[in-house]
């Protein structure tokens, strides 16, 4: 049996107020979801302890909290890093890592994700490995290869015993944020791919949660998990909303 994950990235979004107030909506709205599905919850940094704390309720589902980024260094001088310890520390269970907003907009390369994923695993962190094609690259038909070599780089090194710490993500770069979902065949086509490739690495890689992320709305999140290849969802603009996302955790 695979992992089943849904998360929510908050993005730049949020403030202790709206953490402590989504909180209280999640903590009664997931009252009887299937103990089997993981439910993550990745605010920015400086909102872990306040979600945290705020989620963790007695009798309440455990869910869990998470970084959307690691450093790619332990500790030292980098002015404005987050290191995976420092996640770890403050009771983080998963790290989103390569993004493809990180890789736009900060210029991260499959090497620089390749070592956060490193940093995550060597914290005891799981990381989410996110990959994807832009537009041009699925008009150009390379969707396949563009997100075979983000798998194949970004898990470099990677030994067996991790791979159950492991989740990939395939977010279609223009799908994220632009009310255009993937559809669930068009999904479930590079799903299925993706897992060949790591089942490619042996055994214990071909069990490793793929999980979709662009524009997973209530409306949408049921026919695409309900596809053979996708273990659940990574969810952005829905996730603001603790109705929504808690719709979306009842569909996986
Ligand atoms: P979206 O974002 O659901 O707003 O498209 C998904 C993501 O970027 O993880």
């Amino acid at each position: 049996m695979r992992r089943r994950l849904i998360a929510a990235n908050w993005k730049l979004n949020g403030s202790g107020a709206f953490a402590t107030e989504y909180a209280d909506a999640m903590v009664p709205a997931l009252e009887g979801l299937d103990p089997a599905v993981e439910v993550a919850i990745m605010p920015p940094a400086i909102l872990v302890p306040t979600l945290r704390d705020a989620l963790n309720c007695e009798g309440g589902r455990r869910v869990m909290v998470g970084v959307q980024d690691v450093s790619a260094w332990e500790t030292g001088a980098y002015t404005g890093e987050i290191g995976a310890l420092m996640a770890a520390d403050q009771h983080c269970s998963f790290a989103i890592v390569g993004h493809s907003e990180r890789r736009q907009y900060f210029g991260e390369t499959d090497e620089l994700v390749n070592s956060k994923i490193h940093q995550a695993l060597a914290a005891g962190l799981d990381p989410i490995l996110c990959v994807g094609e832009s537009l041009e690259e699925r008009e150009a038909g390379n969707t396949l290869s563009v997100v075979g070599r983000q798998i194949e780089r970004g898990l470099d090194g990677v030994p067996g015993s991790d791979w159950r710490h492991v989740c990939v993500a395939y977010e279609p770069v223009w799908a994220i944020g632009t009310g255009k979902s993937a559809s669930a065949q068009e999904a479930q086509t590079v799903h299925a791919h993706i897992r060949s490739l790591l089942a490619d690495y042996d055994r214990g890689a071909s069990e490793i949660p793929i999980i979709y992320g662009g524009s997973v709305k209530p409306e949408t999140a049921e026919e695409l998990f309900a596809q053979p290849d996708i273990d659940g969802g990574l969810i952005g603009g829905a996730s603001l909303s603790a109705t929504d996302f808690a719709a979306i955790c009842r569909a996986a």
